[in-house]
């Protein structure tokens, strides 16, 4: 039944510490021909660390085997499907990897003069161009290196603008579909945050909206198309509720995959949003980073923005730290350059005809593996799909059968993990993305993968419930390893 893999590379792997053995090196450096000095002479004693033992000595070849078999035991976009839906994991062209290390561009400092900057200030100028473009928004900052760090950069913007007014308000309004990073980001900038109930549709209950907005309310802060992949159809209603109080329509845009091409946040009402490069316009992620969360907004909160600015005189590019009324600097610098560098070289390449194509292709590979799994899994909202769809395990847990054995029992198909458990207001959701860039290959035997499993379900639950059974390492105690991890070796 298992189409995709027959079995997990399972090589054994020694620490370095345990294969290293005194003397042996990776490198090779010409005989000194000056006087040796000694460290401690040289750099003075509190300069020189004494206390580091047992460092591992290796060959190169040692060091290279070691690394590239410890990168086999991760699952990668490049060996397969990557449905972890939210995330946006879809494949990203090399080539835009190669843009961005350009030599021009990966040496470029940020420090050298402006004068010698002028070509990245002009990258720089251009996506901002395009990203406008691609929203529907007046300008936009691309400082913050993150989707969290872009919703605080939004959530300071709405502040600064309302204590302009005379009163920055006391709460930020949240659906109870939100990503997690909403509701934090409100807290973070000082807000309370107020829960406001989904509808049986799973998009924001308009009357529970009108009910919870008053002139206390900053913001609401909606996801759009909403983490149930399900896009608000309200949400120019939404808006108008919002704006009648003298609040601003914040949108967490991480979404915008579903969007790109097709239509634009600027047009149904939002004030300020950010986007997630690192998910929609081709910077890898997972791991950690680099990311960049661009922020755009209406023209009411331009005067706040992140110090510096572009300015253009002429042909020519400067900063402009003169701003008063700025939130300050959010990062160092301009951003993560080279996340935008890729942006600008995907946005280039594909052009609005080929964005709008990619923006297709995401809804419609969504859309085919609902209609493949619908008749095996629960869907509890049957709203048209749009990039992600999320299937609740209610049929599989009467056999005691959870969402996440069943996304353990996956990783034995060959494929990465689906989202388990979110969002919360799906009861035991598996939340599936499977982005643009899946050929259908891809998608029939991931279908296959898990319509075999609604069977193992049915016939052998324990299978699934015990699964993974062809990982090098099993199932693990996931608390603990988060609680306690070790990450330190002794001998
Ligand atoms: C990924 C994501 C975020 C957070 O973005 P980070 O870059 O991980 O900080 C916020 N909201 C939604 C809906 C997301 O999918």
């Amino acid at each position: 039944m298992i189409k995709k893999v027959r079995r997990h590379i399972v090589q054994d792997e020694p620490l370095l510490f345990e294969i290293s053995s005194p003397g042996k090196k990776a490198y090779q450096l010409p005989e000194l021909d000056v006087p040796a000095v000694d460290a401690v002479e040289a750099l003075g004693a509190a300069n020189v660390r004494s206390e580091i033992e047992g460092f591992p000595e290796v060959s190169e070849v040692e060091n290279i085997r070691h690394y590239t078999r410890l990168s086999t035991w991760n699952f990668a976009i490049d060996l397969g499907l990557y449905p972890l839906g939210s995330c946006t994991m879809k494949y990203n062209p090399r080539i835009n990897e190669l843009v961005a290390r350009t030599e021009g561009l990966a040496w470029g400092h940020p420090y050298q003069p402006e004068e010698l900057s002028q070509g990245a200030f002009q990258i720089l100028a251009t996506l901002e161009k395009y990203l406008c473009e691609c929203t529907g928004m007046d300008a936009i900052t691309l400082q913050p290196a993150a989707g969290a760090h872009g919703e605080m950069t939004g959530l300071l913007l709405v502040r600064k603008y309302l204590e302009s007014l005379g009163n920055p308000r006391k709460k930020v309004l949240v659906p109870d579909s939100a990503h997690g990073t909403n509701p934090a980001t409100a807290a973070m900038v000082g807000y309370e945050v107020v829960s406001v109930k989904s509808n049986d549709h799973g998009m924001i209950d308009l009357a529970a909206l009108e009910a919870a907005t008053d002139e206390d309310v900053a913001a609401l802060m909606v996801t759009n198309p909403n983490t149930i992949g399900v896009f608000e159809r309200d949400i120019v209603k939404a808006a108008a509720i919002l704006h009648a109080k003298g609040a601003q329509m914040y949108m967490d845009g991480a979404n915008m995959n579903a969007l790109v091409g097709i239509c634009r946040p600027g047009d149904f009402g939002i004030d300020v949003m950010h986007m997630n490069l690192h998910k929609t316009f081709s910077t890898p992620h997972g791991g950690g980073g680099p990311g960049a969360g661009p922020v755009a907004i209406k023209k009411h909160l331009e005067p706040f923005l992140p110090v510096p600015r572009l300015k253009r005189i002429g042909r020519k590019y400067s900063h402009d730290y003169d701003r008063p009324q700025s939130i300050g600097k959010v990062r160092a610098f301009y951003g993560n350059f080279g996340v935008l560098v890729r942006a600008l070289a995907y946005i280039l390449a594909h052009g609005g005809p080929g964005l709008r194509n990619a923006t297709i292709d995401a809804l419609l590979n969504a859309q085919f593996i609902r209609k493949g799994l619908e008749p095996y899994f629960d869907l509890p909202v049957t709203e048209p799909t749009m990039h992600e769809v999320v299937f609740s395990h209610d049929r599989q847990e009467a056999k005691g059968v959870k969402t996440g054995d069943m996304a353990k029992r996956l990783i034995d198909y060959g494929f990465h993990a689906y989202t388990t458990s979110f969002p919360l207001i799906v009861h035991g959701a598996m939340m599936i993305e499977p982005t643009e860039t899946e050929p259908k290959r891809e998608l029939e035997l991931f279908i296959d993968a898990m319509i075999s499993i609604a069977k193992e379900v049915d016939e052998d639950p324990q299978l699934v419930i015990k699964a993974p059974h062809l990982t090098r390492t099993p199932r693990v105690d996931e608390t603990l390893a988060a609680r306690r991890p070790i990450v330190r070796w002794k001998p």
